[in-house]
């Protein structure tokens, strides 16, 4: 078949020649795909708006000579207020870079693809402050790449930890409460109400969380998620100011 058309957001693009650029397009039913789009840097083309970085759009491909290549497309969302922002544009990237390392080439990956929208529109255009938009992202993310982790119960004594908080070594795969942790690095402890935070946010999603604590455990779930699909992750903004215990 000559030509296909999907559904996906552009999660990479690198200059190619002296107009074109090549894009790293994630779809639900394609996972991760890289094509050719001609002339897109040429001011008036119409696919300048489709090779731009987090586009979601309907991509019409066909196949080149060893490569994809883009015929046309019709933008769907551009994220726009994101380029309006730098905190957001930052936390944003972020998420691009984190899906780009979870999606697989060629892989389906439809529920990953929902969440990485999702999260996009919530950066975009959502009254959630960004940093727990993408420490929601994270945890979600553990969950569909089969990490959830264990939040309800420590790890090692089994024991019911409510109101109380606890540390998350990404070996264990969930949570583990102070006495049994207590040799644990300081960097990884969740307080009380962070960890409430997450569990809301598992169970009901981050828009009916309510309010997030001041502080959220990025730190701790980027590195959660880090070690379980074995990839190193892109910075985050701020990363070396953002918490005192690292
Ligand atoms: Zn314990």
């Amino acid at each position: 078949m000559a030509y296909r058309t999907l559904q996906a957001v552009v999660l990479a693009r690198s200059e190619w020649r002296e107009n074109d650029r090549i894009l790293t397009l994630v779809g639900p039913e394609t996972g991760r795909v890289d094509v050719l789009c001609r002339g897109c840097r040429k001011p008036n083309s119409p696919l300048m708006g489709s090779a731009e970085l987090f586009t979601l759009g309907e991509y019409v491909l066909f196949s080149g000579k060893g490569r994809e290549i883009v015929h046309a497309c019709t933008v769907i969302e551009s994220f726009y207020p994101l380029r309006l922002d730098y905190d957001r544009l930052a936390y944003a990237s972020f998420v691009a870079g984190t899906a780009l390392r979870a999606f697989q080439p060629e892989e389906p990956n439809p529920h990953l693809f929902i969440l990485l929208v999702r999260s996009l529109k919530r950066l975009a255009y959502g009254y959630v402050p960004p940093d727990a938009a993408v420490c929601a992202f994270l945890l979600h993310l553990s969950a569909i790449t089969g990490f959830k982790p264990r939040l309800n119960h420590c790890v090692r004594c089994g024991r019911e930890m409510l109101g109380e908080g606890g540390y998350l070594p990404a070996e264990e795969g969930g949570v583990c409460c102070a006495s049994c942790g207590k040799d644990m690095q300081k960097r990884l402890w969740i307080s009380s109400r962070e960890l409430d935070f997450l569990r809301i946010v598992l169970a009901r999603g981050i828009e009916k969380a309510g309010d997030p604590p001041d502080h959220v455990p990025l730190l701790v779930m980027k590195e959660y998620v880090q070690s379980k699909i074995e990839a190193k992750l892109p910075d985050l903004p701020e990363e070396e100011k953002r918490d005192p215990r690292f």
